[in-house]
């Protein structure tokens, strides 16, 4: 794994987390990307070397709906850049976790992303993502 990509923050109000964000950074978001497949609309900023993703519900049954149901606002998921993300997906199932994903899937910003299950992963839903050229 090469570095923590991002952070993945599920929110009620995208609008509104913006608002928060923005005052907490000092500065704006840079984009802001629907992915429908997955029910959520997302808005990223950048900090550093990494990323905070902010992840709003826009249906009823996508994920992050599903989570905040449970859980409330928080964090989501922690997300990790990898350079070749077919053979981590090998490499982390021989070394036993439970991969959500076993073949990878198209996510936000441009990059190929598959997830651990929690359960593998001392409670904290883990992000593979590998950038599309
Ligand atoms: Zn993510």
């Amino acid at each position: 794994m090469d570095k923590i990509e991002h952070i993945g923050i599920a929110v009620k109000n995208i609008t509104e987390a913006n608002k928060i964000y923005k005052s907490l950074l000092g500065y704006e978001h840079y984009k802001t990307e629907n992915v429908e497949r997955e029910g959520v609309t997302t808005s990223f900023f950048s900090c550093g070397d990494s990323k905070i993703e902010l992840l709003e519900a826009t249906r009823p049954d996508s994920p992050i709906a599903k989570f905040i149901e449970k859980k409330g606002e928080g964090i989501h998921h922690i997300a990790f850049s990898v350079s070749n993300i077919k053979d981590e997906i090998k490499r982390l199932k021989k070394e036993g976790f439970r991969i959500i994903n076993e073949e990878p899937k198209k996510g936000a910003d441009n990059k190929l992303v598959a997830f651990l299950h929690p359960k593998s992963t001392s409670g904290v839903l883990i992000e593979l993502c590998q950038e599309i050229e």
